[in-house]
């Protein structure tokens, strides 16, 4: 039987979330029989194919996000929503609290660690940064929902084996915490 392709991203995030996956361990190398990694952070491929599932780990916060968000949507029979950040905006979507342009003026020129004595914000060359920070599924459908910061690699295991055995995850609330 041919296995699942899988392709992984990462936002605006921490890489917990694919932290958390490697974190299956030997059961990661039972689920390897059954599908295969395209692109991803993992495989270090980075052009999107179609593939049977797409995992987004991160909120989109800037317009380089926003594209890569789309491209593996329109790459992906199922997309999943992997971790706080992706679901609901989590910690990026802390800066939702202050104006964009106070953000970048912190972090290019005010940071005790920055050394820009022009005081110059680069606007070339850099995404352009949205006002706020959102959960993915204010851009692009999303299928299934995997909370938690990180998720365990408990409920990423249940999701994909539900996927393989052909349905749409309901994570039971004992895998919503972390263990
Ligand atoms: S949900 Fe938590 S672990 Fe995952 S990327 Fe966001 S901050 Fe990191």
């Amino acid at each position: 039987m041919a296995k699942v392709k899988v392709a992984t991203t990462w936002l605006e995030c921490c890489s917990g979330c694919h932290m958390s996956f490697l974190d299956l361990d030997e059961k990661l190398v039972e689920l390897l029989s059954k599908i295969e990694f395209d692109a991803s952070p993992i495989t270090d491929i980075k052009d999107f194919h179609p593939v049977d599932v797409g995992i987004v780990e991160g909120a989109v916060g800037n317009e380089e996000q926003l594209e890569v968000l789309r491209k593996i949507r329109e790459n992906s029979k199922i997309l999943i929503a992997l971790g706080d950040c992706a679901c609901f905006g989590g910690i990026p979507a802390m800066r939702n609290f202050f104006d964009k342009d106070e953000v970048l003026k912190r972090v290019y020129i005010e940071t005790e660690s920055t050394v820009n004595p022009k005081k110059v914000i680069p606007h070339e060359d850099v995404p352009k940064l949205f006002p706020s920070v959102k959960g993915i599924d204010q851009f692009v459908k999303v299928d299934v929902y995997i909370p938690g910061c990180p998720p365990d690699p408990r409920a990423i295991e249940y999701a994909l084996k539900e996927l393989l055995e052909g349905r749409i995850p309901v994570l039971p609330p004992e895998l919503l915490s972390y263990e």
